[in-house]
């Protein structure tokens, strides 16, 4: 757990069993569904084997900002290859590469439970983005909420947790853009299911579902 410049708590929720699967909610405060999905899922699902940051920027979510307290957008604060610094605009990267808490924190937890697939949440584009080894898991994830599969421009978006991650750590990592038009509520159904799915993500034979599109 880390307190945040706000004094706001961040947490990772997750057990021993853990099944190699990270999912992220609210980077951006202005985009707050994750938070409520993902602590309504646990609600219904209290073995759930996934580890959980259910809001990475809760100073943001309370001040209703894509940045946190600092005005830095933790999506362009990674320190990846290309990190530059920035305007000081809602794209702000920070005053060097993951001076901010809450990059700190995400990147400790990368580092601690080495996932074999990450999933941030964010909103409202209704895309399935990813960057590095994660098609078939944007496919498998696109399948059940209708939209559509994008490889990531990567390296266009200097400092970003995909590139970090997914890019340079090599880590498959799906950024999944969720639709604000509609309530959270309606949101459960698709977003459940695909939790759901990621239950058993280390028993999923990728190479097989390869074969079947083939
Ligand atoms: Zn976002």
């Amino acid at each position: 757990m880390t307190k945040t410049v706000n004094g706001n708590y961040i947490h990772c929720v997750n057990n021993a069993e853990f099944n190699g699967v990270l999912i992220v909610g609210v980077v951006h405060g202005d985009e707050p569904q994750g938070e409520y999905l993902i602590k309504q899922y646990l609600l219904k699902n209290k073995d759930s084997r996934i580890a959980f940051i259910p809001s990475l920027n809760p100073d943001g979510k309370q001040l209703g900002t894509r940045v946190n307290a600092n005005g830095v957008d933790l999506n362009r604060n990674f320190p990846t290859k290309n990190w530059v610094l920035s305007d000081k605009n809602e794209f702000f990267g920070g005053e060097f590469p993951a001076c901010e808490t809450e990059t700190q924190f995400l990147i400790n937890i990368v580092e601690e439970l080495r996932p074999k697939l990450i999933l941030t949440l964010h909103a409202p584009f209704k895309v399935v983005n990813y960057d590095g080894d994660a098609r078939f898991a944007a496919q498998m994830i696109s399948d059940i909420i209708k939209y559509p599969v994008e490889e990531s421009i990567g390296y266009e978006t200097p400092g970003s947790f995909g590139t970090w991650a997914g890019l340079e750590k090599r880590i498959p990592t799906i950024t999944l853009e969720l639709d604000e038009n509609i309530s959270v509520e309606e949101l459960e159904n698709p977003v459940f299911e695909i939790f759901k799915k990621l239950e058993n993500y280390d028993k999923i034979d990728f190479s097989a579902l390869e074969i079947n599109r083939n």
